[in-house]
C-alpha cells in the first residue's frame, strides 16, 4: 500500500480500477495467467516485440528517405531497444516467473524504465521516448482488445498526467468514478471539469502516472487530496464504510434541506445556484436544490469541434437549458476562451503571458463577429426564459461599455426586424480581475448585477497561476487581498443596489460560507451541487 498527497479539487471517495492514460492510453485488461500458458504468453511477447522492432527500422527508413534527416535515427534507436537483450530478458521473467500478462510485464517493465530514467539528468529528456515505446507494444499485444477512454467496458478511476480538453471531450462519463493527474492546480481545467461531473478528483500528485500501473486498485479521497495505491484490506474497508457512510449523509441532508428556503436565522436570503458547463449538466443541479443557474461556462461549446459553433449551435444549447429550467434564471456567461481554457482552431499570436493575453472578452472584442454569434443566440432565448447575460474577465469600464453597444446594436437589429427578445434581460459583468474590484463602483453603475469569479481574482491578485501545482501552497482564497476585494465588490454593488454572487470554486467549500455570506454576497453558484444541501444547512446556522 502507499499514500500519495496532491491538491482536493472535488470532494467525494471513489474505489477502483486504474485506467492509465497517455502512458500508454489503453487499459489492460488481464495482469496474470496460469503457470501452464506462460511458455506461450512469452512467445507471444517476443513476437510483439520482433513486430514493434520491424516496424520501427521501416519507419526510420521512410523518414530518412522523405526528409534525409537525422529524424531517423530515434526510430532506430527505439528499435534498438526492443532489441537488445537485457531488456527483452527482464520483460519475458515478467511472464515466465511472475506470470504476469505480455500487457502486464510491459507495464511494469516500462515503469522500471520511467523511473530509472526520471532519476538521471542526462535520461530524463527521454522519458517520452519509453512513453511511446510502450504505447507501441501495447497497441501491437492488445490489437482489437484495445479499450480506450471513449469506450470503457467498466468502471474506473482515470490517471493522467493532466486531462486535455480533447481528452475531456472524449470521457466516457458513464464508466469514469474518479481523477487523479500528476499536474493542475486548484481551479485548473481538469479540477473544473470534475466538480462539473461531480466526481471526485485530486490533481497536482506529481507523478502518479509513475506510481501506479493500469489495473491497479486506487482510493482517491477527493475530499482529503489523497490517493492510496493497492490499499490493504482494513484501508480498503475504512474507506467502502466511509463512502457509503457519506453516501447516506448526503441522502439524509437532501431529504431534510431541499425544500426549505435559503435563509438566515435572522430571515437573509442567500441565493444558491449552480454552475454547469452544458445543460446536460441541469438535471443534476435541480435534483440537489439549485435555484437555477448562477454560471454557464458556453465556451464548452467548442470542445471537440474544428469550427466555431453557429448561432443554431449556440441556440439550441440555451434553448435546452431554457426548457429544463422553466421560470428559474440562467445566467449565460460569454465566451471564456483562451489561456488555459480552450484553444481555437485559429490560433490567436503566440503569447509569452496568454493568462495575461488575449482571453476572453478581450478575444471576443477582437473577434466581434464570435461575439455577435453568441448575443444573437441569448437574446433570442431571452424571449422564451428567465435569461441573463453576464461578460468575463472585465477589467475596466471602458470594455463592459464596448461590450454592451455590441449587445444595444444587436437589439435594435432585433426590434427593427420584428424579433422576441427580452428587453429587461439582466446584463451583469464578472468581477475577476483586481481593477474590476478596486472600480467596482463605476462598473455596478453600468449593470444590473455582479459575479465574482474567486478563481481568477486570486490568480490575478497573488500573482499565482490557478493551473499550476507548483505553486497551489500560494493560491489561497483567504488572503487578506483576496477578501478585501471581494468586500470592495460586495460594497460597490450594495450602495448600487444591485446584488452580488459569487461563481468561483470558493462559492462550494463550506469553510468560506460564512465568510462569503458576512461579506455582503447575495448568492453563491456552485459545484458540484452535490455540496449544496450542507451548503444550505451552514447559512440557515447563520445570523447575517
Ligand atoms: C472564476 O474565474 O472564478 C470563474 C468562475 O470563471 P472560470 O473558472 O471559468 O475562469
Ligand atoms: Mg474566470
Amino acid at each position: 500500500m502507499d499514500m500519495r498527497q496532491g491538491l482536493p479539487v472535488s470532494p467525494g471517495i471513489a474505489i477502483g480500477e486504474v485506467f492509465l492514460l497517455e502512458a500508454e492510453g489503453v487499459r489492460i485488461p488481464e495482469h496474470f495467467i496460469a503457470p501452464e500458458h506462460a511458455l506461450a504468453e512469452a512467445e507471444r511477447l517476443g513476437k510483439a516485440l520482433d513486430e514493434a522492432a520491424q516496424e520501427l527500422r521501416k519507419l526510420a527508413e521512410q523518414v530518412r528517405a522523405k526528409s534525409g534527416s537525422k529524424i531517423g535515427e530515434i526510430f532506430v534507436a527505439h528499435a534498438g531497444m526492443l532489441e537488445d537483450e537485457s531488456f527483452r530478458k527482464e520483460l519475458v521473467e515478467r511472464v515466465t516467473q511472475k506470470y504476469y500478462t505480455a500487457e502486464f510485464a510491459v507495464a511494469r517493465t516500462m515503469r522500471h524504465w520511467r523511473k530509472v530514467f526520471q532519476e538521471d539528468a542526462f535520461l530524463a529528456a527521454r522519458v517520452a521516448d519509453l512513453d511511446d515505446l510502450e504505447r507501441r507494444l501495447l497497441r501491437s499485444l492488445l490489437g482489437q482488445k484495445r479499450e480506450e477512454l471513449s469506450t470503457l467496458q467498466r468502471e474506473v478511476i482515470v490517471v493522467a498526467h493532466d486531462l486535455s480538453p480533447s481528452q475531456i471531450a472524449t470521457v466516457d462519463t458513464g464508466h469514469v468514478k474518479a481523477f487523479a493527474t500528476d499536474a493542475g492546480g486548484p481551479t485548473s481545467h481538469t479540477a473544473i471539469i470534475a466538480s462539473a461531473m461531480g466526481l471526485p478528483a485530486v490533481v497536482g500528485l506529481g507523478t502518479i502516472t509513475n506510481d501506479v500501473s493500469g489495473g491497479d486498485l486506487l482510493i482517491v479521497d477527493g475530499s482529503q487530496g489523497l490517493v492510496i495505491i493497492e490499499p490493504d484490506a482494513e484501508t480498503l474497508e475504512r474507506y467502502q464504510a466511509r463512502r457509503n457512510e457519506s453516501m447516506e449523509t448526503g441522502r439524509v441532508l437532501l431529504r431534510k434541506f431541499k425544500d426549505l428556503p435559503t435563509e438566515t436565522r435572522d430571515g437573509r436570503h442567500v441565493g444558491l445556484f449552480a454552475n454547469i458547463e452544458s445543460p446536460k449538466d441541469i438535471s443534476r443541479a435541480l435534483e440537489y436544490g439549485a435555484e437555477g443557474i448562477g454560471l454557464y461556462r458556453t465556451e464548452f461549446l467548442f470542445l471537440g469541434r474544428k469550427t466555431p459553433p453557429t448561432e443554431r449551435d449556440h441556440l439550441e444549447a440555451y434553448v435546452e437549458a431554457v426548457r429544463q429550467l422553466g421560470d428559474r434564471p440562467i445566467i449565460i456567461r460569454t465566451l471564456d476562451l483562451g489561456a488555459d481554457k480552450f484553444a481555437l482552431d485559429t490560433p490567436v499570436v503566440k503569447e509569452g503571458n496568454p493568462f495575461l493575453g488575449m482571453r476572453s472578452l478581450r478575444y471576443c472584442l477582437s473577434h466581434p463577429d464570435l461575439l455577435v454569434v453568441q448575443l444573437r443566440a441569448i437574446l433570442k432565448a431571452s424571449a422564451l426564459g428567465n435569461v441573463k447575460v453576464m461578460f468575463p474577465l472585465v477589467s475596466s469600464l471602458e470594455e463592459l461599455q464596448r461590450a454592451k453597444r455590441v449587445l444595444a446594436e444587436i437589439q435594435e437589429d432585433f426590434s427593427r426586424n420584428g424579433l422576441q427578445y427580452d428587453p429587461d434581460m439582466e446584463v451583469g459583468a464578472m468581477i475577476e480581475v483586481p481593477s474590476a474590484a478596486v472600480c467596482a463602483d463605476s462598473l455596478a453603475r453600468h449593470c444590473d448585477f455582479f459575479s465574482v469569479g474567486t478563481n481568477d481574482l486570486i490568480q490575478y491578485s497573488l500573482a499565482v497561476d490557478r493551473a499550476n501545482e507548483h505553486v497551489a501552497h500560494l493560491y489561497r482564497p483567504e488572503h487578506p487581498a483576496v477578501l478585501r476585494l471581494i468586500k470592495m465588490a460586495s460594497d460597490a454593488a450594495r450602495r448600487a443596489s444591485i446584488p452580488v454572487g459569487l461563481c468561483g470554486e470558493m462559492a462550494s467549500v463550506l469553510t468560506y460560507t460564512a465568510l462569503l455570506v458576512g461579506l455582503g454576497i447575495n448568492s453563491l453558484s456552485v459545484a458540484p451541487p452535490q455540496v449544496l444541501p450542507e451548503i444550505k444547512k451552514a447559512i440557515r446556522s447563520l445570523k447575517f
